[in-house]
């Protein structure tokens, strides 16, 4: 059929060219239908081919660079949103412990109920020596739960807590006085 050898590598990759999708998807069946095969080839291939691999990687990367960065960035954000919801858990537990079900500013007379305003005060400070013992508020919350909620925290609005450390007292009790 073919004159030589060129002729017939000339006709295959045209005749590849031609036919790749429906090749491919051909192959894709044979690969998921003969899994374990495919896996033997591929690694026996990866194996003795290590520069290939490396190569085949690499254009991979640069040609799906985009694709790359968004799963990265999706992942990354997946992994944050997990890592604050068990954040915002953890320091909802502590609040509702010191606030007894009812998650507010104990400072007489605040309003404040909204968490988000809201962080757990140590009535006797040492509040920074304990965060820099234990890394991070988190740690804080954490090291509480652990330790069956131990006396001493009060939960308080950020206004509060700088009225106390601005006058010694927060403004909403002077009024009161
Ligand atoms: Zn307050
Ligand atoms: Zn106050």
């Amino acid at each position: 059929m073919f004159k030589n050898k060129v002729d017939e590598k000339a006709y295959s990759h045209n005749y590849y060219l031609e036919h790749k999708e429906e090749l491919k998807a051909k192959q894709k069946i044979w690969r998921e239908t003969h899994k374990e095969q495919w896996n033997g080839y591929n690694k026996k291939w990866r194996k003795s081919n290590p520069d290939d691999v490396r190569e085949r990687a690499k254009k991979y990367r640069t040609e799906n660079r985009d694709k790359i960065n968004k799963k990265r960035r999706e992942n990354h954000f997946k992994y944050k949103e997990k890592q604050k919801e068990y954040r915002d858990n953890l320091k909802l537990k502590v609040f509702n412990h010191y606030c007894n079900g009812d998650i507010h500013c104990q400072c007489p007379n605040c309003p404040e109920t909204n968490p988000k305003f809201l962080t757990l005060d140590h009535i006797n400070g040492g509040g920074n020596q304990q965060r820099r013992e234990l890394g991070s508020s988190t740690a804080i919350y954490k090291w509480i739960i652990d330790n069956n909620y131990p006396e001493g925290y009060q939960v308080l609005c950020a206004n509060c807590n700088f009225g106390r450390q601005m006058y010694g007292v927060c403004p909403h009790e002077k009024e009161i006085k």
